[in-house]
C-alpha cells in the first residue's frame, strides 16, 4: 500500500488536465486519514483554491453546522473533491476533466478505506453511484457499491442558494447519523 505521503507528493505537481493553469493552490483534502466516513464534493471555489483547503467560506461553514447536527466534525471525516483545482468561475467540473483527475481521488478512498461515502452534490453522486443519478429523487438513499455504503445530499452551496432544500438535507443528516451510530454500535459487539 502507498503512504499518503508519496500521494501528496506525487499529486502536487500534478498537470493532467488545463485546469492546474489557473490554481492558485491544489486542494488535495483533508481530515481523518482513516476515517470510517468520506465526503466528496466537486471542486474548490475561489476561497478554497486561495487557501489550498476544501471546503472554507460561507459552504465550508454551514458544512460544519451539518457536521455537528450528527455530531460530527472535521477531526472525524475526510474531505475531498472529484477534482483538486479550482474549474474558472466555479463552473462544474468537465467528464474529461474528473476523468483526468479519478486517479488522485481513488488512491486517497483507498488510503482511507472509509465504509460509508456521502457524495455532496449531484456532481460527484453521478460519478460515483450513476451516471443518471437524480439528486432531487435519490438523495438520502445508500447505494451499496463494492464493500462500500454511498448516499448523496445537497451540496452546502445549494443549500445556501435555496434554502428550501434545508428540511430534505436534514433528513438526510438523520440517516448518516443513523448508519454511522450502527457502524460503531456494531464495532463493540
Ligand atoms: S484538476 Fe486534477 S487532474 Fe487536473 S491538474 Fe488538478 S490535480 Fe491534476
Amino acid at each position: 500500500m502507498e503512504s499518503w505521503e508519496d500521494l501528496k507528493k506525487e499529486c502536487a505537481g500534478c498537470r493532467s488536465c488545463p485546469l492546474c493553469e489557473g490554481r492558485h493552490n491544489l486542494v488535495f483534502g483533508v481530515g481523518n486519514e482513516s476515517a470510517d466516513l468520506m465526503l466528496i464534493g466537486e471542486g474548490p471555489g475561489e476561497q478554497e483554491d486561495l487557501q489550498g483547503l476544501p471546503f472554507v467560506g460561507p459552504a465550508g461553514k454551514l458544512l460544519d453546522s451539518m457536521l455537528e447536527m450528527i455530531d460530527l466534525d472535521r477531526s472525524k471525516v475526510y474531505i475531498a473533491n472529484m477534482v483538486k483545482c479550482r474549474p474558472p468561475h466555479n463552473r462544474d467540473p468537465q467528464g474529461t476533466e474528473m476523468a483526468a483527475c479519478r486517479s488522485w481521488l481513488e488512491r486517497q478512498i483507498a488510503l482511507v478505506n472509509p465504509k460509508l461515502i456521502v457524495c455532496l452534490g449531484r456532481i460527484s453522486a453521478t460519478a460515483l453511484i450513476r451516471e443518471d443519478f437524480r439528486i432531487t429523487r435519490e438523495h438520502g438513499i445508500w447505494f451499496d457499491i463494492g464493500d462500500r455504503r454511498i448516499l448523496a445530499t445537497f451540496h452546502p452551496s445549494a443549500l445556501l442558494r435555496d434554502p428550501s432544500k434545508r428540511p430534505e438535507a436534514f433528513m438526510d443528516l438523520r440517516e448518516i447519523r443513523k448508519e454511522y451510530r450502527a457502524l460503531h454500535s456494531a464495532d463493540k459487539i
